[in-house]
């Protein structure tokens, strides 16, 4: 077998492997009327460059953050983290968090948890991660979320949906269509 070929054949298992990366529809992670985005490709809506969704409904240790993708996917929990609602410094900024991953390098991320009994790698839908908290760097209690591949942020996830600031972050509601 030539060396091309043997790569034609690696690059084919490792697609198989990986899986093909899908469009998932994300809810709010909120089930609470108040909750709102209130940072998108900006922070504050015209700060510095951010590339994601931050939601907040002004609470902080009280309501849950839930699992905001449709239907029952594999959330992977990364923790150790002690109670926080407007920042700390743990793992690099993000807190406690959960990671979903999907193929060709796409991840969704859900970041500065309050953690609890919930708190913990789990496979469901629309379940509790956690609280909704501040940790990690955060300048008070929310949940981000955020589309990356290969590391980088994406905006198409949540601007197909037409989510802007204000938009509801309620768990009723689809916000987004991110890339699996
Ligand atoms: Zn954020």
């Amino acid at each position: 077998m030539n060396v091309k070929k043997m790569l034609c054949v690696a690059g084919s298992l490792l697609a198989g492997w990986a899986g093909v990366a899908v469009a998932a529809n994300a809810k709010g992670p909120i089930c609470e009327p108040n909750a709102r985005v209130n940072s998108t490709t900006y922070y504050s809506c015209n700060g510095g460059s951010h590339t994601a969704l931050d939601i907040s409904n002004g609470t902080c240790g009280e309501w849950n953050h839930r699992g905001m993708l449709a239907g029952s996917y594999a959330y992977k929990y990364y923790g150790g983290c002690g109670a926080a609602c407007y920042g700390s410094t743990c793992n690099g900024g993000a807190g406690n968090y959960y990671v979903v991953s999907g193929g060709s390098g796409w991840e969704f991320r859900q970041l500065h948890i309050y953690a609890n009994t919930s708190s913990g790698t789990k496979t469901c839908d629309g379940c509790a991660l956690g609280l909704v908290g501040g940790t990690g760097e955060a300048t008070g209690p929310h949940v981000h979320a955020d589309n990356r591949q290969y590391g980088t942020r994406k905006s198409a996830w949540y601007t197909s949906k037409g989510t802007t600031c204000g938009t509801t972050g309620n768990c009723t509601t689809v916000i987004g269509a991110p890339t699996l």
